[in-house]
């Protein structure tokens, strides 16, 4: 009888250790994958932020005047907006089919983009298991190429079209004699560039910044544009001015892309002219909103958006060329215009003639000549989109 019990405390000591050594083995070693739960929002699915950070020791800012966050860990980084379908994972941009959002308090991130975030910071497999989103933690699953060069590559087709009527409401822009104003050239422009667009067919949204006599600050026309940004839905970005200059002999037209680098010091002086509109932005907004693009802008320089741009640029000038025989082209040029800064696709800006030179001015402000411009750009939009389209194909 008391061996009886002896063996059985002997047998449930045993079993007591086994659990612990069984513990101790599992909590070191494949077992413990890290998960966090889904979210389902109105049929779609999300991970919370917040739990997002406490499982995964990662860190976050979050700008509520500005609905920006930004996740760290290591050396990687995601930047987000609430709203948005798009972010900048690592230099790259990830996309998603809906947005970020705010919901009961919490910041919610598309559980496609969080499992990228996760592949992509963790360079390790992440899953969804039983309705949780898992990252394998053995050496085993490790990855062998980089997750980076799995995050989807810029290359979708073009979706959208953004013309963007320079200036408008209390900022007329350049003006000529007779009083005549760019912000008035530029919007009969636009609604002259969407027609053309419309009539010919082409298969993208067409969206115009502004369709009145409207003030809009010049982050917020970048904005615009990137809130039509997709998974599978890059756009173009194509804004519209009338130039300027001391000198009422000069006369042409030309087309910029953005760089810190202006090609010469008329490059220079033009992006200042077009710049020159955030002083009457609201006081304060306006340097906070430029120095919250930072990010962006560094971006744009270092990829793939500044060749598209260049090549969307050349394009335009070229078909513009084309077009117009009583000007002469005044060719492609980079500089910094702030109106291109943080638009996150191809985005050029086209300054279709000069207003301080008499004999132009007279024929800008012609229905007749102004269908030209229209029709200069059209083509060259459509040629560029043939042309992408293809090459993405
Ligand atoms: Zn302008």
């Amino acid at each position: 009888m008391l061996k009886f019990f002896q063996s059985a405390i002997l047998e449930s000591r045993f079993r007591f250790y086994l659990f612990i050594f069984a513990a101790l083995f599992f909590s070191t070693g494949a077992a413990a994958d890290k998960s966090i739960s889904i979210a389902d929002i109105e049929g779609k699915k999300y991970v919370l932020i917040d739990e997002l950070i406490d499982v995964f020791s990662i860190e976050h800012s979050f700008d509520p005047v500005f609905q920006k966050g930004r996740l760290y860990y290591k050396s990687h980084y995601m930047v987000y907006k609430t709203g948005y379908s798009c972010t900048i994972i690592d230099n790259s941009i990830a996309g998603s089919d809906y947005p970020v959002i705010r919901w009961k308090g919490g910041v919610y991130l598309p559980l496609d983009l969080a499992r990228i975030l996760l592949e992509n910071f963790y360079n390790r497999e992440a899953d969804v298991v039983k309705g949780k989103l898992v990252v394998k933690q053995d050496i085993q699953n490790d990855k062998k190429t980089p997750v980076k060069d799995r995050i989807p590559d810029k290359k979708e087709k073009i979706g959208f079209i953004i013309i963007d009527a320079g200036h408008g409401g209390k900022d007329p822009g350049a003006v000529g004699k007779g009083g005549v104003k760019e912000k008035t050239i530029t919007l009969k422009l636009a609604r002259k560039v969407e027609a053309l667009l419309i009539k010919r067919k082409v298969n993208a949204k067409i969206k115009l910044t502004r369709t009145a006599d409207r003030f809009i600050e010049l982050a917020d026309r970048a904005e615009i544009a990137n809130r039509e940004l997709k998974k599978d839905t890059n756009g173009i970005f194509v804004s519209i001015h009338v130039n300027a200059s001391i000198s009422s002999r000069i006369s042409g037209f030309e087309t910029y892309f953005l760089s810190q680098n202006p090609t010469n010091e008329e490059a220079r002086k033009t992006a200042a002219l077009e710049n020159n509109v955030v002083i009457l932005e609201n006081p304060g907004s306006g340097k906070k909103k430029y120095g919250d693009v930072d990010y962006i802008e560094a971006l744009m320089m270092t990829t793939q958006i500044q060749k598209e741009s260049s090549f969307l640029a050349d394009s335009v000038q070229k078909s513009l060329d084309k077009k117009i025989t009583e000007f002469k082209s005044r060719g492609v040029h980079k500089a910094d215009f702030f109106v291109l800064r943080g638009a996150l696709m191809p985005a050029v800006l086209v300054e279709v003639g000069f207003i301080t030179h008499k004999k132009e001015l007279g024929y800008l402000k012609t229905d007749k000549y102004q269908e030209k411009l229209a029709e200069g750009i059209v083509d060259g939009i459509i040629s560029f989109i043939a042309q992408y389209n293809e090459l993405i194909d």
